[in-house]
Order: C-alpha cells, then sequence, then structure tokens
C-alpha cells in the first residue's frame, strides 16, 4: 500500500469525524444483540424519489439484529414482561406471530437467557420456520383458523404459556408495549433523521404497532404530518378506516406479516388520516423494483409500503418527504416470492418486466 492510500485513508476518516454529531452516535459501539435493535438507516429511495419529485425515504428495519422491524417490538414486549415481573431469569417466552415477531424473540432470549416457544400459522414461509428452529426456539405450526375461533394461533399461545410455570405470552396484537416501542424509538428517529421535515408516513400493518406508534409520536411533533395506512388484498382495516365497517377486500394477499381481520389494542386509537388498498401486483412489481433498481432485497410487505408511498407522492404532489419502512428482507421468502411457479398460479408474473424476472428459481 502506497503513501496516497494511507492519506485517502486518512482524508476518509477525517472526514466523517468532521461529519456530524449523529456519525458519532451511529458508529458508538452497540451493547450486543439488544443494542442492535434500533437506529436504522433511513434510506433515500433514488430513483422513485427522481421521478415522483418528492423524498421518498425509508427505514432500513432489515437493519436490526434480528432482520426486521419486529425486533423493537419483540424488545420491548421483554422488557414490559420482565418489568411486570412476569418473567424471571431462565423462563418461558411464548408468541403468536407470521414469524418475524418470533424471530426478534428468540434472538433476543438467547441473548438474555430466555427459552422461546412460538405458534405460527402454517401458511408462513418456510425460510422463517427454519430460522426460529435454528435459533432454539420451539415452533408449534397451527391451522389457520379465524381469531373468533379458540385454537387461533394466539389463544394456543396463551393457554401453552398459562400452563407453564415462569412463562409469560407476551401478546403483540393486544399488548401496547409493541405500539410503545415505536413512539419510543422508531418515530423519535424519523424526527431526528429528517430534521423534522416530513409530510407524510405510510405503513401497512399487521398488529398496528409500527403504524400507530410512529403516526402518535409524530403528530405530537407535527399534527400535520399526515398518517396512511396502506391495507394488502383480503385485509379488513381500509374498510375500517373508510366506512368503520369490518369488511374484507377481495382476495389474499403474498405479503406476510400483514393485513387484519380486527382492530388491535396496537391500532385502537391510532391518528390515521386515509387509508388505501395496495394490490398484490403492486407490491410485487414494487419488490421486484427495489431490487433491481435500488439495490434492495426485501419482503413483499415492503413492495407493498413502498408503492404506497409512490400513491402517497403522487396524491400530494411534489417537494414533499413522504416516509415509510423496509420491513424485512427478501431472502425470508425466498422459496415463495421469487418462485416463477408460485408467482404464475397466482397471477403475479406478468406484473414483473421481463428482465427482473431472471431473479426467479423454477
Ligand atoms: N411486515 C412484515 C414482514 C411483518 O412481519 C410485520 C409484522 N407482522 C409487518 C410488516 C407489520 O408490522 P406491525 O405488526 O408493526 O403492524
Amino acid at each position: 500500500l502506497g503513501k496516497s492510500s494511507l492519506l485517502c485513508r486518512c482524508l476518509i476518516s477525517s472526514k466523517a469525524i468532521r461529519g456530524s454529531k449523529q456519525l458519532s452516535q451511529d458508529a458508538a459501539i452497540r451493547q450486543g444483540l439488544v443494542g442492535m435493535v434500533g437506529r436504522t438507516p433511513l434510506v433515500r429511495l433514488n430513483k422513485l424519489s427522481d421521478e415522483t419529485g418528492c423524498e421518498i425515504l425509508a427505514k432500513a428495519e432489515f437493519c436490526n439484529g434480528g432482520g426486521s422491524v419486529k425486533d423493537r417490538a419483540a424488545l420491548f414486549l421483554i422488557r414490559d414482561a420482565e418489568h411486570k415481573g412476569l418473567i424471571k431469569p431462565g423462563g418461558t417466552v411464548v408468541e403468536g406471530t407470521a414469524g418475524n415477531t418470533g424471530i426478534g424473540l428468540a434472538h433476543i432470549c438467547l441473548a438474555l437467557g430466555y427459552k422461546c416457544v412460538i405458534y405460527m400459522p402454517n401458511n408462513q414461509s418456510q425460510e422463517k420456520i427454519d430460522c426460529l428452529r435454528t435459533l432454539g426456539a420451539e415452533v408449534r405450526s397451527v391451522p389457520v383458523v379465524p381469531f373468533t375461533d379458540p385454537d387461533n394461533y394466539n389463544h394456543q399461545a396463551d393457554r401453552f404459556a398459562q400452563s407453564l410455570e415462569n412463562a409469560v405470552w407476551t401478546n403483540q396484537f393486544d399488548n401496547t408495549a409493541n405500539k410503545r416501542a415505536h413512539i419510543e424509538t422508531t418515530g423519535p428517529e424519523i424526527w431526528q433523521q429528517t430534521g423534522g421535515k416530513v409530510n407524510a408516513v405510510v405503513f401497512g400493518t399487521g398488529t398496528g404497532g409500527t403504524l400507530a406508534g410512529v403516526g402518535t409520536y409524530l403528530k405530537e411533533q407535527n399534527p400535520n404530518i399526515q398518517v396512511f395506512l396502506a391495507d394488502p388484498q383480503g385485509s379488513v382495516l381500509y374498510s375500517y378506516i373508510k366506512h368503520g365497517k369490518l369488511e374484507r377486500s377481495e382476495g389474499s394477499s403474498i405479503a406476510e406479516g400483514i393485513g387484519q381481520g380486527r382492530v388491535t389494542n396496537n391500532l385502537k386509537d391510532a391518528p390515521i388520516d386515509d387509508a388505501m388498498v395496495i394490490q398484490d401486483t403492486d407490491a410485487v412489481a414494487m419488490t421486484f423494483r427495489l431490487l433491481h433498481e435500488e439495490g434492495l432485497f426485501v419482503g413483499a410487505s415492503t413492495g407493498l409500503n413502498v408503492s404506497a408511498a409512490e400513491q402517497v407522492a403522487k396524491l400530494m404532489g411534489p417537494g414533499h418527504t413522504i416516509v415509510t419502512c423496509l420491513c424485512d428482507t427478501g431472502q425470508r421468502y425466498y422459496a415463495k416470492l421469487f418462485s416463477r411457479q408460485v408467482l404464475a398460479e397466482r397471477g403475479l408474473l406478468d406484473c414483473i418486466p421481463e428482465a427482473y424476472r431472471r431473479s426467479l428459481h423454477d
């Protein structure tokens, strides 16, 4: 290595050090896995921003230690249980989850010395099940039945936790420690990272924690910030926000972890200005655009979020800043979302430009 490359490195580092206060916080040593939850990058989606004339920004939640937006909720749910004395060292955390909350919990359980049991509907991706098992969680895959059925995965999780000593059902849907994670972390991060220059946020909703928490915090800072809910096919929330009725929209979605059949405690008092349904064709098309145009390998709920952000940009017009999130990585859905056969069966192949179909496997 010559003198010039050394000089170059020195210049880069001294420039970086002079850069900003933010850098010193971001560069700080994180305290183990738990310290790797939160303080995610806010990423400008360059192509979409240039096309719409808006700043379309996204929290890169796959950068959390467990790889998804749900790590924040998982940490707050466990801390809440500890704080309330519901779990002691060596105890068992039990949860009903589409997978990402489970993966977040399983990581944190390993780091903090808890056992982890996950009840999961049996229509979720194999990658998430494999990941949970690798993380030492006991996975109980159960038939998909509505929340009103006593055998719904959440009620099974509740009953199992009650049957054990030193165990807690963290109850991500109705325990508002979930929403608090986003009031105390995601919301303030967005406010700081944008310097308060944000006009709208938009998120798809599973438990409602992200949308309600971020929306609540940001509206407290500036009530003019618009909060949009993006609903997938087959969910009731669009009809609830628009007409106060729990009517399912047409179809079912390939996007996992979002869509809902009821109003959870976490979503109940969320300050939502408007809602939209995003079709799978748009969500999947955007997932492949993000991959090929931005180099971001993400899952379908992220495609849905960003497609919704694009719609909000068109609605509001150029000059606005719109924030959403990149929920998790596409690696969690490799067998499903990137399968030519699965997409063809769902009628989702044609929405992907020919050039981007090289990412598909047979
Ligand atoms: N995307 C994915 C992939 C998820 O797993 C979830 C949570 N189930 C969400 C989005 C929605 O997050 P929230 O539960 O905070 O509404």
